[in-house]
């Protein structure tokens, strides 16, 4: 039997008679965009963040394009404005910069960690830096009590990406909680995972959470009456459900992918094969578990040989993407090293105990010169 590397079937069968129950609710309801159910995941959501807002949106680009579209409308960033943000992300971070007419300014992240460097942000600011958007990559929470002092001293506006960390948290606060918003995303196979397309803005900001919601329905507080020229990107009433359950089970699941973090930390011993660094249990809620090794193609191939999915998270950095032409002169060697060496393994809460071990079996075998 081979180890795939996420199933989310698996994940959802074990709820499947409440997933059921609540898509019936929403069936029978016949009310599907913006309901009781979304105004109830919102305010469960935003309870787990320890926040005093959530808005839900149509996806986890969305959540991040809004928080910027919603400082705009605010007067609190103007096109062309800089926002830095580390080089090695998924797309999505850049895409919701760009999107906004402001200027991705990415970094180099801290090479144990792969967040963002706070004396490198440092670095980074000028005159016309207006935010730090920082990623928690592969779940684990990037340093956020050094990143906040560093935007208020400069007054900087802090935007977490927060679409791989649900749940991961510093000193008690959640992700979510620490910047002045926060974009999430329950793309199927995140760690809270809809069974669909969602995600939500979190803040405490009174002012940003009303506008995100006006600019997430078509610039619209009273039907056909348009404050603003807006968006369609509303969570709808079936993922809303889907949700309210998966979040019941949220800590569990980390608790889970936790266990198997462990185990794999442990017994990977061998000198190809890079453990990630964790700074401390609850700050990571491993969404991936990523390895590296200067042999990453080759891991690959053979743990495939040996019935072990992986998958690489990602094999080219924003700037060199054919879609940002005018960034291909950035250099970022330390960020273009990594999306060579990076392999993730499987990692989930329903990878079982002989699919553990034959990860680490097939990673301790990894063998042979190049
Ligand atoms: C998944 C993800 C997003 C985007 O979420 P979608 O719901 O797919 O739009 C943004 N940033 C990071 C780091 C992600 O992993």
């Amino acid at each position: 039997m081979g180890v795939c590397f996420l199933s989310a079937r698996d994940m959802n069968a074990r709820h499947a008679d409440e997933l059921k129950a609540a898509a019936a609710r929403v069936i029978d309801s016949g009310w599907y965009i913006l309901g009781e159910e979304v105004a109830a995941f919102e305010r469960e959501f935003a309870a787990y963040c320890g926040v005093r807002h959530a808005v839900g949106v149509g996806n986890g680009l969305d959540a991040l394009s809004l928080i910027l579209r919603g400082y705009k409308e605010l007067g609190l960033l103007r096109e062309g404005d800089e926002v830095i943000v580390p080089g090695n992300t998924f797309i999505a971070s850049f895409l919701a910069i760009t999107e906004n007419r402001l200027v991705p300014v990415p970094v180099e992240p801290d090479p144990t960690t792969f967040n963002l460097d706070p004396a490198r942000v440092e670095d980074a600011i000028g005159p016309r830096t207006r935010a730090v958007m920082a990623v928690h990559l592969y779940g684990q929470l990037a340093d956020m009590a050094a990143l906040s002092a560093l935007a208020r001293q400069h007054g900087l506006l802090l935007v977490e990406d927060a679409a791989q960390a649900h749940g991961a948290s510093s000193a008690g606060r959640k992700a979510g909680a620490w910047g002045d918003a926060a974009g999430f995303s329950f793309f199927p196979t995140k760690n809270l995972g809809a069974l669909g397309d969602g995600g939500a803005v979190v803040t405490d900001d009174d002012a940003l959470a009303r506008r995100v919601a006006t600019l997430r329905n078509y610039g619209s507080e009273t039907k056909y009456h348009h404050a603003c020229q807006g968006i369609n990107s509303r969570l709808d009433e079936m993922q809303a459900a889907m949700l309210r359950v998966k979040l019941k089970y949220l800590d569990e699941d980390i608790a889970l992918r936790r266990a198997v973090a462990r185990r794999y930390l442990a017994a990977i011993r061998h000198p190809e094969v890079l453990l990630p660094t964790v700074l401390d249990e609850e700050r990571h809620a491993w969404h991936l578990f990523v390895v590296r090794s200067d042999r990453r193609d080759a891991l690959q191939r053979h743990l495939q040989h040996h019935g072990v999915q992986s998958q690489v998270h990602y094999p080219v950095p924003p700037h060199l993407q054919p879609a940002y032409p005018r960034l291909h002169d950035v250099r970022l060697p330390l960020t273009e090293r990594l999306h060579r060496e990076v392999l993730s393994l499987p990692m989930g809460p329903t990878l079982d105990e002989d699919a553990v071990h034959q990860v680490i079996d097939a990673c301790l075998a990894f063998g042979g010169a190049a």
